[in-house]
């Protein structure tokens, strides 16, 4: 087993454990310990989260910020809104409403018609709509463009990982990390995201 991989033994044992790091340090080496506790950290936090997530509470304390899943793929409904609008904000309306909830719908939105949109939007939807015009249309398109939304239309706007709704923690993330990537994207929350790019981004030592 090589140095390092005795140190991911280590540093993955639990804490209670009689193990001891001054005994461990002289045989691994101090970076290899170092590397391996620094993914510890990542581990503990990722238990932690899980066992903190309470959707109840969650739903409590941010209605408003999540988005209601019964409204994908529903024209009816969106053509219902569309009509309690003003004449002159509708086919803004529709085009905002569609690119948010229809898998045929638009990939993109304009600046002018997205500004239209906005004021007969939920805040849910007004924060997803800006996030993704910054990505479909905006200064973002180029790293993300159409994948992105597709991407993350059908996760329905929650973390594909963890399941976390609240629109204002949602990333894109790269499949396969930036080093790898395949050009398609996941939807994840701020949390999931991290750890994912922790996972990708770090040469875990090759088991021998
Ligand atoms: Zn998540």
């Amino acid at each position: 087993m090589s140095a390092e991989n005795r140190a991911f033994s280590y540093a993955l044992t639990p804490s209670s454990s009689p193990i001891n790091r001054n005994l461990i340090a002289p045989t691994v080496g101090e970076p290899a310990l170092r590397k391996a506790t620094r993914c510890r950290f990542w581990y503990d936090s990722s238990i932690h989260l899980q066992m903190s997530f309470n959707p109840s509470n969650l739903l409590n304390i941010t209605t408003d910020l999540i988005i209601n899943t019964s409204r994908f793929e529903d024209s009816a409904s969106i053509e219902t809104r569309v009509k309690d609008a003003p004449e002159e904000s509708r086919d803004a309306l529709r085009g905002a409403l569609s690119l948010l909830y229809l898998s045929e719908g638009p990939t993109n939105i304009s600046g002018e018609r997205l500004k239209v949109a906005e004021q007969h939007l939920d805040p849910a939807e007004r924060v997803v709509a800006r996030w993704l015009y910054t990505r479909t249309n905006g200064r973002l398109k180029k790293h993300y463009g159409p994948n992105a939304l597709h991407a993350a239309r059908a996760a329905q706007y929650r973390c594909e990982s963890c399941k976390f709704a609240d629109v204002r923690t949602l990333n894109l993330a790269l499949v396969g990390g930036r080093k790898s990537s395949t050009g398609e994207f996941k939807c994840l929350c701020a949390n999931c995201h991290a750890i994912n790019s922790r996972v990708n981004d770090w040469d875990l030592p090759a088991a021998e």
